[in-house]
């Protein structure tokens, strides 16, 4: 060997050794997240897709934004008096939900063409209508950060929804955060959920466990919707490949699922808004 092959071959093992031994933060959020790339592409919920940016990303201890759930930003305000579909977005004489929104420059064409077609998927036979932002107060104020995430209802006043670029950029996972803005929380969050699936809280990472919580909240008496886009997928937050969340009627019920609000997604906003 030459004397400069030497020295290349003893700068790559510094190089390897060194990612080993400071890389052990990514590798664990790279770990944790990984459950999500063993899934099919076409088997993705959009929860799965979120879940696994939001991790890898660690959103939690970026941006200073706390995480409930996996995607729901919790401010002291809305985590006292705005959950579980309290903070409702006022109803316009016409009948319709106008939500004001702007969007960041930052954005793509291909990004702003893909938020508005998950936009039209909500707005699909509800009386909802999102509207580009002209004056008014309370509005939403959509930016590639870190991860995807939202509010809770309408927080007043400019509440920020986070799509990062491009991988929260797909119709479906806009649609899910849009129903977070609506103020639906995740479907097995019900309290009722135990009647319809079994969580296997051994399967669960240990500081997941929490994003499983059942909440107290008002399911308008519409059936339990395992098809519904903001139910977790089967395999979420799993620590080692086996299913969280085991549907109680069928094993072979899918769970979630990635192209926008379901019939009873839809059935839920035009009750929840009085949409006539
Ligand atoms: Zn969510």
């Amino acid at each position: 060997m030459r004397h400069t092959e030497v020295i290349f071959c003893l700068l790559q093992w510094f190089t390897l050794l060194l990612q080993h031994s400071n890389g052990s933060e990514f590798r664990n959020a790279r770990y944790r997240s990984s459950y999500a790339d063993y899934l099919q592409e076409n088997e993705r919920t959009a929860m799965d897709t979120i879940i696994n940016i939001n991790d890898y990303e660690a959103v939690d201890t970026m941006d200073g934004v706390k995480l409930r759930e996996g995607d729901i930003a919790v401010s002291s305000r809305s985590e006292k008096s705005c959950f579980a579909q309290s903070c409702l977005w006022s109803k316009s004489v016409d009948g319709h939900v106008y939500i004001a929104y702007t969007l960041s420059p930052e954005y793509t064409e291909v990004d702003r063409r893909t938020i508005k077609q998950g936009m039209d998927l909500i707005e699909r036979d509800t009386c909802v209508r999102f509207v580009p932002r002209t004056h008014q107060r309370d509005f939403l104020d959509i930016q590639p950060k870190t991860g995807c995430w939202s509010y809770l209802g309408s927080s007043g006043g400019r509440q920020t929804l986070s799509l990062q670029s491009p991988e929260c950029v797909n119709s479906g996972v806009v649609s899910h955060q849009l129903m977070h803005v609506l103020g639906f929380v995740h479907e097995q969050s019900r309290a009722d959920r135990d009647k319809y699936v079994t969580i296997m809280w051994s399967k669960i990472w240990k500081d997941r466990v929490r994003n499983f919580e059942k909440f107290k909240m008002n399911n308008m008496d519409m059936p339990y919707d395992y098809g519904s886009i903001m139910h977790f997928g089967k395999y979420a937050y799993s620590e080692d490949g086996d299913p969280t969340i085991v549907p109680k009627r069928s094993w072979n019920i899918k769970l979630g699922q990635r192209f926008g609000p379901s019939e009873l997604d839809v059935m839920k906003i035009n009750k929840l808004y009085k949409c006539t």
